[in-house]
């Protein structure tokens, strides 16, 4: 479980600056129970730190991910941040209802470096959720 202590840390060690609105957004997404769009994103940070812009909100961001520590997950053409609260992992997005589940861990880690070694590139990291349709809906689809 990833703390903010945690991510201000990689965030030093990736020699970047911590300042005022980089906490607020990783504070915002540590408490939030589940992904959050930027709208609402930005709504919770400005709470936090004042006026951030969208701007300074898209910026950020796109250095968190780019770092590791946060998942960008799109949803049925939204786009939704959450924490990468535990090791790197991946998604299960329904295309009917949104739900997005977690899954617990990596299940292609050694292949994607296999793949990407037959391509003679070091991978060091990778991205990809899986759409479909969940349980619930799934039924519904076949009535
Ligand atoms: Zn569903
Ligand atoms: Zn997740
Ligand atoms: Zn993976």
């Amino acid at each position: 479980m990833i703390s903010a202590e945690s991510v201000i840390e990689e965030i030093k060690n990736s020699g970047y600056k911590v300042t005022a609105q980089r906490k607020a957004i990783i504070h915002v997404l540590v408490v939030a129970d589940r992904p959050l769009p930027a709208s609402t994103l930005l709504a919770r940070v400005r709470r936090v730190a004042g006026n951030v812009s969208p701007d300074t909100l898209y910026r950020n961001l796109d250095l968190l991910l780019e770092i590791g520590a946060v998942n960008r997950i799109k949803v049925r053409g939204r786009d939704l941040f959450e924490l990468n609260r535990c090791a790197h992992h991946h998604h299960l997005i329904c295309l009917e209802c949104g739900r997005i589940t977690c899954l617990e861990d990596c299940p292609l880690q050694d292949e994607v470096a296999e793949y990407a070694k037959g391509h003679e590139f070091e991978a060091v990291r990778h991205v990809f959720d899986v759409y479909g349709y969940c349980n619930e809906c799934k039924g519904k689809r076949r009535s």
